[in-house]
């Protein structure tokens, strides 16, 4: 039996003691997860700096600070989110109980990716506890640091049977996939999302694909340019643009190109000095395959701001590319690189016809000020989410949905929307063994008249506000049951 499958095995048989249910024992564990990211910030901030030359405030800010933020709220909400939901009734089900019961699905891998090795490792497990599921962590090889001290640390803080990490490349996620889960929560590229989907459909497993793509960023005309580029910068560099839901490329207008090449160069140089190179607050790129990549998408496009690079130490400048074409190599696959094209249009109109043309974003950036700009955008286009006036931070708000749709996604989570994610929301109707004479229009002999009753009970549900309506519907209850059992007999 390989290692894979031992733990796999190991994590069922303790899902099935039923240790991982009660709301005590979830919030224990989630209480330990968050002393573990106190107690251990140095070794995590230690693996970072190695593995992606992330500055110590950085890991906090964009990795550490935010899970921890997603501990204390499903620690606070765990009682509500897992309570029974009542659900509206109809004339058919008003004597019933009826609700829904959210309950853990059973053992669910946890497949995470390099680029914020933590955030998009741990938030899922957040979820998958909260859940009351066992969950398997396969951490990415990619950051071996960060993996390592994920192996040899979180076993000291969480059930280790309950939540064992398994580290490894590709041929151990491969042997993950091939045992059965109740659940497979995948964060990486879409080509590696297709084998995960194709290994779960073997056992009907349902999956959570968080992708990456494409992300535009329209900047129109009559906003303050120089906040939205700051922001753009900002939410562009950070991680050296290895971020799925940096802006990946700008469009605007021809007559605003300059002074938004002019304002990016002026944030560039205030975020990360004159020489980004030597910056602490400014990243590397995770290996040299990528740093290949990346350079090689420069080759056919006209650079305007930046364009230095290191191969030995996998350092590339803060970069602008002007006047883009559709058709150039930086447009051709999501960049997650500090590469930052312009591409020219019309208006906005432009921009949406742009915007469908291409694969469904995991975000959308629209920076303008006239709401009916921005309106116009959210209306005609799709991506998993969308943000005006700013970059990123969408990500941070744990009431919204955080995901993908088409090729950048399937699923979301964050905050009730993992907790719900990671569940199966079961559906319960509890009726009692009264009434019977409601029940003749569905037995068979069939007639016209029962059907005619069939239909009015299905069909009418009359809105008249929820104490009127029990009223209504008591009433209607209680005269259709005497009618129907003295016709229908
Ligand atoms: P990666 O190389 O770390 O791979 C992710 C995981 O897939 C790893 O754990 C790895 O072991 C596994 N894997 C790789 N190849 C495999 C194979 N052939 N079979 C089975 N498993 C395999 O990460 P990556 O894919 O380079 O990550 C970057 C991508 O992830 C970008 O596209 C980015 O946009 C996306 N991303 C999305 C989100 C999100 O929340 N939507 C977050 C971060 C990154």
């Amino acid at each position: 039996m390989s290692r894979e499958q031992k733990a796999v095995e190991r994590a069922r048989k303790a899902f099935l003691t039923g240790r991982s249910k009660p709301l005590e024992h979830r919030i224990r564990q989630l209480k330990n997860l968050q002393r573990f990211l106190l107690e251990r910030e140095k070794e995590i901030a230690e693996a970072i700096k190695k593995d992606l030359n992330k500055s110590e405030a950085g890991t906090q800010l964009y990795e550490t600070l935010g899970l921890e933020g997603e501990i204390v709220l499903a620690v606070k909400k765990l009682a509500e989110w897992a309570a029974p939901r009542p659900v509206e009734k109809n004339l058919l089900t008003i004597s019933d109980t009826v609700y829904i019961q959210p309950e853990p699905l059973g053992v669910v891998l946890i497949i995470g990716a390099w680029n914020y090795p933590w955030a998009v490792t741990i938030q899922p497990l957040i979820g998958a506890i909260a859940a009351g599921n066992a969950a398997v962590v396969k951490p990415s090889e990619v950051c071996v640091h960060t993996a390592k001290v994920m192996e040899d640390l979180l076993p000291a803080y969480i059930d280790k049977e309950l939540y064992p990490v398994v580290t490894g490349g590709v041929s151990e996620t491969q042997e993950l996939l091939r045992q059965r889960f109740d659940h497979v929560f995948y964060t990486g590229n879409s080509m590696v999302g297709k084998l995960v989907m194709e290994a779960a459909a073997k056992h009907l497993t349902p999956i959570t694909l968080e992708l990456g793509g494409k992300s535009p960023c329209y900047i129109d005309k009559n906003c303050d340019i120089p906040i939205a580029c700051r922001r753009v910068t900002w939410g562009k560099y950070s991680n050296c643009g290895q971020t799925c839901i940096a802006p990946d490329y700008i469009l605007c207008e021809p007559s605003i190109q300059g002074r938004v090449l002019e304002e990016i160069k002026k944030s560039i140089k205030a975020f990360y000095t004159e020489d980004p190179k030597t910056c602490p607050d400014y990243g590397r790129i995770i290996n040299q395959r990528h740093f290949k990549r990346i350079m090689a998408m420069t080759e056919d496009s006209t650079i305007a701001i930046g364009g230095d690079s290191d191969e030995s130490t996998c350092y590339i400048a803060p970069t602008v590319l002007k006047d883009v074409q559709v058709n150039s190599k930086v447009m051709q696959e999501e960049i997650f690189g500090p590469l930052l094209p312009i591409l020219t249009v019309s208006g906005v109109d432009e921009a949406i016809n742009f915007i469908n043309k291409g694969e469904k974003p995991l975000a959308l950036y629209i920076f303008s000020p006239d709401d009916k700009v921005i309106k116009k955008v959210i209306a005609e286009t799709s991506s998993g989410g969308v943000l005006a006036n700013d970059c990123l931070v969408h990500y941070s708000v744990s009431a919204l949905p955080f995901g993908g749709v088409g090729n950048s996604g399937m699923g979301s989570y964050h905050g009730k929307f993992s907790f719900d994610n990671l569940s199966h929301l079961r559906g319960c109707l509890i009726k009692q063994l009264k009434m019977e004479g409601v029940n003749d229009m569905r037995y068979p002999p069939h007639t016209a008249k029962k059907l005619f009753w069939a239909r009015f009970f299905i069909l009418k549900n009359p809105d008249l506000g929820w104490l009127g309506r029990m009223t209504l519907l008591a009433i209607f209850a209680v005269v259709a049951a005497v009618v129907l059992q003295r016709y229908l007999q």
